[in-house]
């Protein structure tokens, strides 16, 4: 054997053996990462090849942040479907402001930017109108219906509370009175969109127990937000996200209002939410 071919074996052998170390590295450094991505993520990163085949292993997809907050750390991998999230927008109308919308003190009770947003963005949403707001505006709740983006929710006939005291709404002081509103809503909703609303929301959330089996009478369903953003009366972007963001869990429901003088700042509030809460997993969806 000639000292060319000693030389090229041993190099060879070297060769093989880098490749062997190498190969081990990643096996050990996947298995590793497997664990850590299992017990819920890490709060450093890792990459390359070891991590591709971690969140092979066990399905997951990365996010860029955790979902908890700042301060939570990176999440490496989170198991099973993102997070879900129903964002809502209430349309109010009372006959108070009716009668300042007819007197031309108030240009519109909503801002068709939000429309154009959620459109834009593709976000679903639920609409819950007043059948004074769906009467106002019938174009505008005939096309939302008709677009499957959005659902036409009943959010009271005149907005009156269903309870004393309840920031200072008119108040529906019998049962009787209440049903009437409920139904009335309802049918309102039901001509100007062409089908049966299903889901309703307290003026205001006001309620006392035995509201509910009204709300049942009538053939609608209470539904109960997670997350007042509390964007109406309010100027204070910060604040609205913040509260939202804060309270966001996995299958909560947000309200929002339409916009609108009552509601200023909602549009803004709606530009930064919707990416943050993008970038934390959420997925939003219409109920
Ligand atoms: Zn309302």
């Amino acid at each position: 054997m000639s000292l060319d071919v000693g030389n090229r074996l041993e190099w060879l052998s070297k060769s093989v053996m880098g490749m062997l170390r190498s190969t081990m590295r990643t096996v050990w450094v996947a298995v590793l990462a497997t664990m850590v991505a299992a017990a819920g993520g890490a709060s450093v990163p890792i990459r390359g090849p070891a991590f591709a085949f971690a969140q092979a292993r066990i399905g997951t997809r990365r996010t860029d942040t955790g979902h908890r907050g700042p301060g939570f750390g990176i999440a490496l991998a989170r198991k099973g479907p993102r997070h879900t999230l129903h964002l809502t927008f209430d349309a109010d109308m009372t006959a108070g402001m009716l009668k300042r919308l007819q007197a031309g003190k108030v240009a519109s009770w909503y801002d068709p930017a939000i429309v154009q947003y959620l459109r834009d963005n593709q976000i679903p949403a639920v609409i819950f109108a007043s059948g004074m707001f769906a009467e106002t505006y019938p174009d505008l709740i005939g096309r939302l219906a008709r677009d499957p983006l959005f659902a036409i929710g009943v959010h009271g006939y005149r907005h009156a509370a269903f309870t004393a005291n309840c920031y200072g709404l008119p108040f529906l002081h019998t049962d009787a009175e209440r049903l009437d509103d409920l139904t009335r809503a309802r049918d309102t909703i039901a001509r100007i969109t062409g089908r049966a609303p299903t889901l309703f929301r307290y003026p205001g959330l006001c309620r006392d127990a035995h509201d509910d089996a009204l709300v049942r009478q009538a053939g609608l369903t209470v539904d109960t937000p997670t997350v007042v953003a509390g964007d109406s009366f309010n100027d204070n972007v910060d604040a609205i996200v913040r509260q939202v963001i804060r309270q966001a869990r996995d299958g909560g429901t947000v309200i929002f209002h339409l916009g609108g003088p009552n509601a200023p700042v909602t549009l803004e509030a709606l530009k930064r939410v919707v990416p943050e809460l993008r970038k934390q997993g959420y997925e939003f969806a219409r109920k």
